[in-house]
Order: C-alpha cells, then structure tokens, then sequence
C-alpha cells in the first residue's frame, strides 16, 4: 500500500509492524508518533507515544521489542534518509495511503543513546476539516481585530508559538477568507499542505528559500504575500521588504508570546524603526485539549481561585464550570484493550492578540521593553494567553488543570 516502491527488509516484520503504528495514528487522529528509548523504565527498553488532542499518550509497546532497530531502518528507508547512519540527526518524509487517505509523514531522526534512535513523526493531513476563522471560537472582540488586520492593504502579521501548535491551520483559514478572483495571493511554504483556489503555492527546497522565493515576489504584483516561516535574517529581510512595498505580508515565527516578535525580528537584524513601520499585530497561539461536551461534569472550583478569575476577567460569578468527565463512546479511545484516551474530544486554539495601533508603533520606536508593551497593551483591552485560556474554561471548553500543563502561568496576571 505504500505509495513509492519500498521493498520490504528481509523477510522482517519491520514493516507491518511500521504499518500498523502508522494506522493506529491515523484511527486515533494523533498528530505525532513519538518511537525511541525508555531508559529501561519499568524494564522496558522502548517507548513508543502518541500525541492525541494535544496530549502525549503512552502507548503499550511490548511488540517493538524483537525488531526496534529494523523498524527505525524501514522508517528510514521510508523516508529516503541513509539506513547506514546512525550518529546523525536526519529528516525525510514520505506518503502513505491509509483508508483511501494519502498522508504526509514528515520524520524526524536524532540519535539518542544505547543505539537507540529517536523518531519523531509528524502527520500532516490534507482530508481533515476545512477551518474557518468562525470555528476558532476567538472572542467576539478579538474576532474583529483580526478582521481589520487581514484587511489591511500592508504590513506584516505575524503568528507565533512553538512547532505543532496549530499556525498552519490558522493561517489556511486567513488564507480562505481573503482569497478570491479578485485578490492576487501568493504563497512560499514547506510544505505546501493544502492547495487553495486562488492561491499560487510555492515549494521551499534545498534549492530555493523563503527568501529566494520572497525576492522573487516582488514582481508578481501580488495583494497578499504568505510566507511560511521567518527562520533567518534573509527571510526576514525578504519579508520586510515585501511589507514595506505594499503588500500584505501573513508569516510566522517560533516565539513564545505575541509581543515576542518584536525581540526575535531584532534579533534577526530589522531595525526597530522598520519593525515599527510594518508591524501590524501579532497572533500567539498554544492547542490545549477540549473537554468532551458529552461527558463533562459540574464541578465546584474553590471559591477564592472564583473571585480571582472573576477581578482578573471582569466577568460574573453565577455560572457553571466543569471539569473532564468519566468518558463516554463519544471521547473514549482505545487501542487493543488499553485506553489511551477518555474525557477530552479534539483540541481549542488559545490565541493572544497584539494589535500595533499608531501609538503602539510609536512605543516600539522608542524601544519600549518587551513588558511595558504588555502593560500598554493590556490596558488597550489585551488579554494574555493564561487569561484567553481562562476565558474558555469559564466557557466549559476547557478544563482548569489544562491550562497550567499547556500554558506555563503562575499567577493568570500575566
Ligand atoms: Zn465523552
């Protein structure tokens, strides 16, 4: 069933045993498989986990024990990476047809220890849900700013947050609700995951970068420009220019707040004042796993954390909050006969919005720190990641304890 002409090692059940791990990601909608060393735990010498709405699950893995090394070589010829190699990190990906479904598996191979490789594969899927901005379930606040911003005739916006937190998605919904006969859109992205009418997608490669391809847009009299990943001074050079020369300008870059941007672009060599002058907002964004609305229960949260939320978000007392129920046959996943998860069904995207106003630039232009920005912004209506995140418990979307695991936050004032 694969789809390049893979011939199986040896008579080895290397394959169907990659065949099947594949399978089960695919039923159990994980969006990464995790393979690699136990450190002998519990004397068990691999570990194989899945990420599923969000969450890391262990995954019993007695089965890999006779044929680790073979199964990493299957994965490696897979994904066309050197079998010889061992002490090297590689990455490759390849395609796979499950259920009628081509998938995109993008791995990721480091060394480890023991001669224990580490694999990390990531699943890209094109058949899932189209998202709009209306299924973000932002407030209806923040809805509007993003509204304005992706209106704009220039500058940059900017998503941020760490790898596999959802921008992709994000940005393909920005991409949808602009995108029409009468707008120019242009795309430089690795990989080109979903093809869009009215869109003209371009492949980063070996050969070509997102700066390669932003210079080379210069020309082609585009409305919107989307530039896959700021990784680098050129590509942010090349992303600058475009901003500054009438275009708009989607991108994301690897930070951990909204604000952040402004430190990582100067990092990068753009000058505050050009920052200032393109910068039209920035989008942080973190995946956090939605409760299951079949099965969550009412819970009663300790009074004083209650009035603490309430000050912070100025929102009433009198309303029910919940947390994860038992599971029910909408929410409940196994694999064999193990649970791997009950409670939560699918993921909510937490964003946290920075809008760069006229006063705003002119703070950035002074060289405001990155926590007086804060301050300013905050009293402008911002709410920070920890607050939206609470904002959704509060909604029943979310369950407290979630919050502290995926959004570091010590005190929901910051
Ligand atoms: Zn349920």
């Amino acid at each position: 069933m694969s789809s390049g002409a893979v011939k199986p090692l040896n008579n080895s059940q290397a394959p169907d045993t990659v065949e099947k791990i594949l399978r089960v990601a695919v039923q159990l909608n994980a969006s990464d498989i995790h393979l690699g060393s136990n450190n002998l735990h519990n004397n068990s010498p691999y570990l194989l986990r899945l990420r599923i709405n969000g969450k890391l699950q262990e995954i019993e893995s007695s089965f890999l024990n006779s044929n680790y090394n073979e199964i990493i070589a299957r994965i490696k010829v897979l994904s066309k990476m050197d079998i010889t190699a061992h002490s090297i990190p590689q990455d490759g990906k390849f395609f796979y047809n499950i259920s009628n479904e081509d998938i995109n598996f993008r791995v990721n191979i480091v060394p480890g220890i023991n001669n224990i490789e580490e694999v990390c594969i990531r699943l890209v899927r094109n058949k899932g849900k189209e998202f709009t901005l209306d299924d973000m379930l932002m407030t209806e606040n923040m809805r509007k700013q993003v509204d304005l911003l992706i209106h704009q005739k220039s500058g940059i916006f900017i998503l941020n947050g760490p790898a596999g937190q959802g921008k992709t998605t994000t940005i393909y919904s920005i991409l949808k609700e602009l995108s029409g006969p009468d707008t120019k859109i242009i795309t430089a992205e690795d990989p080109v995951e979903k093809e869009m009418p009215y869109v003209t997608h371009n492949q980063v490669s070996n050969k070509v970068s997102f700066a390669d391809l932003g210079r080379g847009f210069m020309r082609q009299d585009a409305d919107i420009i989307f530039i896959g990943e700021i990784r680098d001074e050129d590509s942010a050079q090349s992303a600058q220019q475009l901003a500054q020369t009438g275009h708009l300008v989607l991108t994301t870059l690897h930070t951990r707040d909204s604000i952040g941007v402004i430190d990582r672009l100067q990092a990068l060599d753009i000058d505050t004042n050009s920052i200032a002058s393109t910068l039209i907002g920035s989008l942080a964004q973190r995946l956090v796993p939605a409760l299951c609305q079949e099965c969550k229960v009412p819970h009663e949260y300790d009074q004083e954390l209650l009035s603490h939320i309430n000050k912070i978000l100025n929102i009433p007392n009198e309303v029910t909050l919940y947390k994860k129920g038992p599971g029910c046959n909408k929410c409940t996943q196994h694999l064999n006969q193990q649970v791997v998860s009950k409670g939560t069904k699918g993921v909510v995207p937490i964003f946290e919005l920075f809008v760069v106003d006229n006063e705003m630039s002119e703070l950035i232009n002074l060289r405001k720190t990155k926590s007086e920005l804060y301050q300013i912004a905050k009293t402008k209506g911002m709410l920070t990641l920890s607050q939206e995140a609470l904002l959704r418990f509060y909604h029943g979307f979310i369950e407290f304890d979630a919050i502290k695991s995926y959004i570091y936050t010590p005190t929901f004032n910051n």
